[in-house]
């Protein structure tokens, strides 16, 4: 090899060479940095405005005097809890430093150069990341009204594919999957190509016919479901989610996972978060009419938005969203763009406290007047 010091891109796995990182929500801290302001308005990550519930916060201040000591590594009382929530095993559950790492440990486990993996346009960015980190290769089936094309997605499935990742609801559309569809899915693809089931928006559905996934480990073992505690439980910053799947999957999955992945205090908050139905009831609660105000506050401006179910909404601009998401910046007010997505005029906007959506809707019809 010939090679030029400091070359380290060449140095570089070639599937690491070329991949985009993840461009996440810009910091509070950083846009007051930028402009010398304060109270500036985040409504670009999803994350629950009510921020942690009662039952996590004390658990937390309890363990304040043990923080010296590594955490359980095998997460025995949060597995426990988890397995109690959905009448599963503990042996079924595998921990993750927020549901990410969970992504990241099945395509570490089951992706590799060679094999091919399959998502939809439109989906979680993480997915093609994690694809694209280990050097397998990506097929990107083509959306249907934003959401999922489940016969697309099939039509791409083979013989080398081993993961086909699945967002329900999806983020950034907020577009879901009713039971029905999504079932004979499962059926049709193969028995070699795993199904990821991404549900970290789940609590926040209210559809009748939108199905709770982890019902269906025993029908479909190459299965794996996903949550996190990052949205609706109001602990993103502790990074904690974990995958539900047949333990024989699981104990694959923990093989590469790091021996300490979750943290103590991710542990101790989650166990406490997973029971505390009151929280998650108010935060449902609280989206369901921030969702309404923000519906109506964009029709009102004239704008268009993909219906949602999650605790965000997706506006399309018509015309290209940056110069939009700039102007709100210098507003206070800090939403996520996604051309990333290949949806260059639209913006995600997180449904946040009722001042909090008001001062949004209010900065965009300055924006949109101007
Ligand atoms: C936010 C989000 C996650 C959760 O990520 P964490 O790592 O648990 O914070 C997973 N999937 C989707 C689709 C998301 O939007």
């Amino acid at each position: 090899m010939n090679y030029a010091d400091n070359d380290f891109l060449a140095l570089a796995a070639p599937w690491v060479a070329e991949l985009t990182p993840y461009v996440p929500g810009k910091p509070i801290s950083e846009l007051e940095r930028e402009l010398g302001i304060r109270n500036a308005v985040k409504l670009a990550s999803n994350e629950n405005p009510l921020g942690p519930g009662p039952k996590a916060l004390a658990a937390m201040a309890a363990l304040a005097n043990e923080l010296g000591r590594y955490p359980d590594g095998g997460g025995f009382e949060l597995r426990r809890a988890l397995a109690e929530f959905h009448g599963t095993s503990p042996a079924a559950i595998t921990l993750g430093n927020g549901s990410n790492d969970v992504l990241d440990l099945i395509a570490r486990t089951f992706l590799q150069p060679g094999v091919e993996s399959v998502y939809s346009e439109f989906a979680f960015a993480v997915y093609p990341i994690a694809i694209q980190a280990v050097g397998a290769t990506a097929r990107v089936a083509p959306a249907r009204n934003y959401g999922h094309d489940l016969n697309a997605m099939l039509a791409l499935i083979n013989e080398q594919t081993r993961v086909v990742w699945i967002a329900n609801p999806n983020n950034p559309t907020g577009t879901w999957l009713a039971a029905a569809p999504l079932r004979s899915f499962l059926g049709a693809v193969p028995k070699s190509c795993l199904v990821v089931i991404d549900e970290a928006y789940t609590e926040y559905v209210n559809e009748p016919d939108f199905p709770d996934t982890t019902h269906w480990l025993e029908t479909f073992p190459n299965l794996i479901v996903t949550r996190t505690f990052a949205k609706a439980h109001g602990l993103a910053a502790l990074r904690v989610g974990y995958g539900i799947s047949d333990p024989r999957l699981a104990e694959l999955l923990n093989r590469v996972r790091q021996p300490f992945n979750v943290n103590a205090l991710a542990q101790a908050a989650a166990t406490a978060a997973i029971s505390d139905r009151e929280h998650v009831r108010a935060t449902v609660e609280l989206n369901r009419a921030g969702m309404q105000q923000v519906s109506v506050g964009l029709t009102a401006l004239g704008l268009e938005f993909i219906p949602s179910v999650g605790n965000f909404v997706t506006v399309d601009c018509k015309r290209p969203a940056a110069a939009i998401n700039e102007a709100l910046l210098q507003r206070g007010i800090i939403v996520r763009p996604l051309a990333n997505y290949g949806l260059p005029n639209h913006l995600r906007i997180s449904i946040g406290l009722e001042a909090e959506n008001a001062r949004f809707l209010s900065a965009l019809a300055e924006v949109c007047a101007a």
